[in-house]
């Protein structure tokens, strides 16, 4: 038997974000005494799929693209996570993605592993055609890699309800007529009337929002009249607002791919929402807003901040800029653990990713029982769900914060691990 606080090496070749995640994940199972073999097990990922996969383009020409698909951990219930479209996929940031959907999943009580992946490309630079394909293509490469009872995808950065009612009209399509209907939930987020769900388009955002509250009464604060700036204003970004909007939160600045504009006295959503469908997707040149530099936008004044877009984006560069009381990540793995020390120093405080963005995969686990029982659910009662599993998962986490003297962050994996722990010890390891 080897001693209980084995740290396994983080190798070098990782990226930032598999670092990230395993020292994230090594300080909470230190916390808990983590079993040695299950530290093992929980410190690889299971299954990494790379496929190259040539597809048509428009002018006839054929392009290879390069997809993945990680599979960290199913001892909880079939692999779950998205597939993002995005130029910085690759296998690292797939692993480590995929990590934080097992810890996510967990953390929420979900009968789910964690999965992520997707493929490297800019979506901007194909036609709405091209991407078709480009998704099929994928799909049908990545056959039974995914299916209902054993991966499902679901939306991620830059892949939305139409890119997964292509995945699930292709994956269906590979089956025997009669078979059909019955694997409709192999992906979530599909559009309402191809399977989807009402609510699941804004389940993210709203859970970004919701944990906010949550935690503004536990701090006896209100959230009307508080400042709050946004980055990425994809549709995380865009129903968080629109949530913290209706509460009376006022949104003063908000940085996207292109451009970080600030505006003092208060940007509408709605109205940001129309500018960004009419300037090629992004909040650039918003009408009296102050166009700002990019590097000065976490800088700026303001009481929480919401970072909704990539990975490792407040680092130690960045984090002592920051004048947020509040840090709610809407983004997977926003915070690197060196820019994290500094927050922690400087008193700020910090939702989670694996909690504060959790409400996405709660509202697709719905989705997923909707299409497995053939029932139709409501908008009302996909809130009203939503909001029982987000308070009883935030409730965890405060209260284990508070009892161990922990951030937020260690409480959110300590819980996530324990109940995976507890499963494994049951089960044994086969043979
Ligand atoms: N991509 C979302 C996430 O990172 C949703 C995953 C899902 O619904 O499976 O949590």
């Amino acid at each position: 038997m080897i001693t209980k606080d084995i740290q396994l090496p983080v190798k070098k070749s990782e990226s930032g974000m598999v670092a990230n995640v395993l020292e994230q994940f090594n300080k909470a199972a230190n916390h808990i005494d983590l079993n040695p073999n299950i530290r093992r097990i929980l410190n690889v990922t299971n299954n990494e799929i790379i496929i190259h996969f040539p597809v048509k383009m428009d002018n006839g020409n054929v392009e290879i693209f390069t997809g993945y698909r990680v599979q960290h951990n199913n001892a909880l219930g079939p692999y779950k996570g998205g597939l993002r479209y995005h130029e910085t996929v690759d296998i690292d940031a797939a692993k480590a993605l995929a990590m934080w959907m097992t810890w996510k999943t967990s953390l929420a009580g979900l009968p789910y592993g964690g999965a992520k992946g997707g493929i490297k490309i800019n979506p901007k630079l194909y036609s709405q055609s091209e991407l078709e394909r480009i998704t099929r293509r994928f799909t049908y490469a990545l056959g039974d890699n995914i299916g209902p009872e054993h991966d499902i995808p679901a939306p991620d950065v830059n892949t939305n309800a139409q890119t997964m009612a292509w995945i699930a009209d292709t994956y269906m399509s590979t089956k025997s007529p009669a078979e059909r209907s019955r694997y409709q939930h192999v992906v979530t987020g599909k559009p309402v009337g191809s399977g989807g769900i009402e609510g699941r388009d804004r389940s993210t955002g709203y859970g970004v929002f919701l944990t906010i509250k949550l935690w503004a009464e536990k701090r006896n604060v209100s959230l009307k009249g508080k400042r709050f700036i946004v980055q990425g204003f994809g549709n995380v970004g865009y129903w968080a607002s629109h949530f913290m909007e209706q509460e009376g939160a006022i949104l003063v600045g908000v940085q996207d791919a292109f451009a970080s504009i600030y505006k003092p006295d208060g940007i509408e959503v709605k109205q940001l929402n129309a500018h960004i469908e009419n300037h090629e997707g992004s909040v650039n040149l918003f009408p009296d807003a102050f166009a700002i530099e990019k590097d000065d936008f976490f800088g700026l004044e303001c009481d929480i901040l919401i970072p909704a877009a990539l990975g490792n984006q407040i680092t130690a560069e960045n984090a002592h800029l920051i004048k947020a009381k509040l840090i709610a990540e809407g983004a997977n793995g926003p915070t690197n653990v060196e820019g994290e020390r500094i927050l922690i120093e400087n008193g700020i405080e910090i939702i989670p990713d694996i909690l504060c963005n959790s409400g996405g995969v709660i509202g697709s686990y719905f989705e997923w029982l909707q299409n497995r029982n053939g029932e139709l659910w409501h908008m009302d009662e996909v809130i009203l769900k939503l909001e029982k599993v987000l308070k009883e998962s935030f409730n965890k986490v405060y209260e284990y914060a508070n009892k161990e003297n922990v951030d937020m962050r260690t409480a959110a994996f300590c819980l996530a691990i324990q109940r995976i722990e507890k499963a494994y010890i049951q089960r044994g390891i086969f043979p």
